[in-house]
């Protein structure tokens, strides 16, 4: 399909935003142009829907309830034959994140622990309550190993850091802007909440800002793709709640200047939220491993909340993290309670109702079987490998690394389509992340990555990839344009709608 040149919709940045919403909600409302665009996204998405459903036709598919079940060894025997499929590229470390440890041994053992507490529920504190000791501990560990023992000393224990345990980053980031609203309304009777985070904070907190009628200031980032404190401070008006910094951001894996932005929040009363979900099981102990780690957590008097997952550094399953909060009056907000429901007095910490105990039960034993010691020493192999990686990138004239991260490793180029470079990587079997305002490409390096071989094989075939584009400046390739067009499109709102067709595909049997 024709897609337009980026550089030319590049022109149109210089439009005012609600002029271009404008003119894109008068174009859309032309007949000719509704045809055409839905006619090319039908394109573009017929185009996909071949790789995103490959098993089409090759293997049995349920529209409806079998009319009797299927036998437990055929069921058993088709997801053996699925996982194989799937496991090899990121068992051997081709992923970008995804898999964050892998290791057969490990995840035999939490497999096994999940099959013994795979009925366990927390809601029945009174059926498991080793349910609640599992989560009350891994919440305890995560606030301790983030600096909650400084920021306890000489405190009475209401105002010692605690918290819960979430499905996951994103549901950590939505419970803590859920209490900052809650806490706001009460304690300050602001009604139109407003919170100020950096471009590149994640988009969880855009998706809490819309769920929960929170306004969502983005300040640009500084040069160093960190976060712009003067920035920040400006964008803070009487309705401000919330200031957000990450350790690190998920874009360039860079670390914002918590201290500053907490600082400012501190003085302002503003709530400040550190999101850690990516760094929070690595930072403690790259500076134990002697790293230039600047103050992210609880040290920080004024960082009052942050996010971790144990799902992501933490080596647990899919499906867990940790929200904190210094002290339990700030939590309380985070709480439900209902009180005249027939069904008996109701109560629930987080958004579920119902939860997965078996999980908790696999974080638990992540954290104490991997221990400081293990920790320390995934941490170590992670951040060597992620050192040879940036050097070896650095070493490729073409190419930049963006900032200056640990181990989440952005890189972009002065002179080549840095997407062409991802999908001739993505050909030798790479699955790289796309980044875009600017155009970049990153690895957030895993344990997967610090495997024998890996790190050479990654950068003999990014030079290669390298060498081959410069080699080949006509081939437009069939995925590098969609995101140059995704990246430079001026008219966000069709970018949004191409983005909700493609979730319906997904939900295509
Ligand atoms: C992964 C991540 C999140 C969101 O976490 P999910 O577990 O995907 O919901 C939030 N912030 C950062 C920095 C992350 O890396």
């Amino acid at each position: 399909m024709a897609l337009p040149d980026p550089k030319s919709l590049k022109l149109l940045n210089h439009v005012p935003p609600r002029l271009l919403s404008a003119a894109e909600r008068y174009l859309k409302a032309v007949p000719v142009v509704r045809e055409l665009l839905s006619k090319e996204t039908d394109t573009l998405l017929s185009e996909l829907e071949g790789s995103l459903k490959p098993y089409r036709g090759k293997m049995s598919a349920f529209e409806r309830l079998p009319v009797t079940g299927r036998s437990r060894e055929e069921v058993l025997r088709e997801l053996q034959a699925l996982e194989a499929q799937e496991e090899g590229r990121w068992r051997e470390g081709k992923v970008s994140g995804a898999v964050y440890n892998g290791d057969e041994e490990h995840i035999d053992f939490l497999n096994r622990v999940y099959a013994l507490h795979s009925q366990s529920n927390p809601l029945h504190a009174d059926l498991w309550p080793s349910a609640t000791k599992f989560e009350a501990e891994v919440v305890a560990m995560a606030a301790s190993m983030l600096g909650a023992d400084a920021a306890n000393a000489g405190k009475v224990p209401a105002e010692h850091v605690c918290g819960s345990m979430s499905s996951g980053g994103t549901e950590s980031i939505m419970l803590a802007v859920k209490t900052y609203r809650d806490w706001a309304r009460e304690t300050k009777g602001i009604t139109k909440p407003e919170m100020v985070a950096p471009s590149s904070a994640h988009p969880a907190f855009d998706k809490a800002a819309h769920y929960f009628g929170v306004k969502m200031v983005r300040v640009p980032v500084a040069a160093d793709y960190r976060a712009d404190v003067a920035a920040t401070r400006k964008a803070i008006n009487r309705n401000t709640i919330l200031l957000i910094g990450s350790a690190p951001g998920f874009p360039h894996g860079v670390i914002d200047p918590i201290a500053d932005l907490s600082e400012l929040a501190r003085k302002k009363r503003l709530g400040f939220h550190t999101d850690a979900c990516l760094g929070g099981f690595v930072l403690p102990f790259a500076r134990t491993l002697g790293r230039q780690v600047p103050p992210f957590d609880f040290r920080l008097p004024g960082v009052t909340s942050m996010s971790v997952d144990t799902h992501k550094f933490g080596y647990a399953a899919k499906g867990s993290s940790v929200v904190l909060y210094r002290g339990t009056a700030l939590r309380a907000h985070q709480y439900f309670t209902a009180t005249e429901w027939p069904g008996g007095i109701y109560f629930s910490p987080t958004f579920s109702g119902s939860r997965p105990g078996a999980l908790i039960a696999v974080a638990w034993a992540s954290l104490v079987s991997m221990g400081e010691q293990g920790y320390l020493e995934a941490t170590r192999r992670i951040l060597d490998t992620a050192d040879a990686l940036k050097q070896g990138i650095r070493a490729i004239p073409e190419l930049h690394v963006l900032g200056d991260p640990l181990f989440v490793i952005a890189f972009g180029s002065e002179t080549l389509d840095i997407f062409k470079v991802m999908e001739r990587m993505g050909e030798r079997g790479w699955s790289l992340n796309g980044l875009h305002k600017p155009a970049a490409v990153h690895l957030c390096v895993t344990l997967r990555h610090a495997q024998p071989g890996v790190a050479e094989r990654f950068l003999a075939d990014l030079r290669e990839a390298v060498e081959h584009v410069k080699a080949h400046p006509g081939e437009k390739g069939t995925m590098a344009p969609v995101y140059g067009m995704a990246a430079a499109v001026p008219f966000r709102g069709l970018v949004s709608d191409l983005l909700k067709k493609y979730m319906d595909l997904l939900y295509k049997v």
